[in-house]
């Protein structure tokens, strides 16, 4: 009993070694992928009240020839703790870019942004703002045309420099947007003093609109406050025509979700959006 307390229990459980050993595993497939050329990106459209297009969100899919489509949610926590989501998310940048100077070429998707959502390692790098416009002039995109979506913990720990950052790029053209808002250390004192053009409402305050009345306040409120500051609010998660009804009525005049479009492959892209702009 005695060398059992000393060599902790934890140590030998089967199953947080298990754990252990998926997890490494995963790191190891993870840094093959960007050789293998494993990621991708696909876009989900955003709407005004008319149901015409603004722009689209991009968002990372892995497809590993063994796993299948693996989810963000799974891999970039691991991407981040691993450093791995430097280049990933420099790669999302670029790919990102090239997406903008496609949509540019064509008439109908001309005046639309590209979203893309960056992680608190990347933004925090001393070099992002220029790395950002480096891969803009590369690709020949509009920086008017890309939005770039941070979150509120991302935000918090050197508001100084992301100040700096914002105001830098925002000089550019480069739009930025508060994702998940409402989720994180929400501070309004940070609202005011970042320069930022869009707020998100999260999903989970979107989810049960119809039934909880938080919800409702809690939205109504986000909205007066977004716009009463200058900012366009946009609410994400919506897939009910009813969710979009109430959001509207809340004020709320740009949308995202599976009401509307699920996320696109690009080669899908270019046609939905075409579909979806004619009258
Ligand atoms: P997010 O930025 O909040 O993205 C919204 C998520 O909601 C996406 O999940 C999207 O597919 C999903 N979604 C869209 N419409 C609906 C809807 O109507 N209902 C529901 N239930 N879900 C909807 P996804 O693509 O799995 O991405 C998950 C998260 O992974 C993202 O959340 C974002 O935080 C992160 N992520 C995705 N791509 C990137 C990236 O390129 N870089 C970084 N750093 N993070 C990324
Ligand atoms: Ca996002
Ligand atoms: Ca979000
Ligand atoms: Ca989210």
């Amino acid at each position: 009993a005695k060398a059992a307390g000393r060599n902790t229990l934890r140590f030998f459980d089967p199953k947080i070694q298990a754990a252990a050993l998926a997890r490494s595993r995963l790191e190891a497939e993870l840094r093959q992928a960007l050789q293998r050329d494993e990621f991708l990106l696909h876009y989900q459209p955003q709407l005004d009240s008319d149901g015409l297009p603004t722009g689209v969100e991009a968002l990372l899919r892995w497809r590993n020839p063994v796993r299948g489509m693996v989810s963000p949610a799974q891999f970039i926590p691991l991407a981040e703790d691993t450093g791995l989501i430097l280049p990933l998310g420099r790669w999302v940048l670029e790919e990102a870019c090239a997406q903008l100077a496609r949509m540019a070429a064509d008439s109908a998707t001309a005046g639309l942004s590209v979203a893309v959502n960056v992680s608190a390692l990347q933004f925090r790098q001393a070099t992002f703002g220029a790395d950002v416009l480096a891969v803009l002039a590369q690709a020949g995109a509009n920086p008017r045309r890309l939005k770039i979506e941070l979150t509120e913990t991302l935000l918090v720990e050197d508001m100084e420099s992301a100040i700096e950052k914002i105001t830098m790029l925002k000089s550019h053209g480069v739009c930025f947007a508060l994702d998940d808002f409402g989720t994180g250390y929400s501070s309004l004192s940070y609202l005011k003093r970042l320069p930022l053009d869009q707020l998100k409402i999260d999903q989970s305050f979107v989810r049960n609109l119809m039934n909880d009345p938080r919800d409702l306040a809690i939205v109504t409120t986000i909205v007066a406050l977004g716009h009463a500051l200058g900012m366009h609010v946009i609410a994400e998660g919506v897939e009910t025509a009813e969710q979009r009804e109430l959001l509207a009525r809340c004020g709320c005049r740009q949308f995202q979700g599976y009401l509307f479009s699920r996320p696109l492959a690009q080669e899908q892209l270019q046609t939905h959006l075409e579909r979806m702009a004619a009258p």
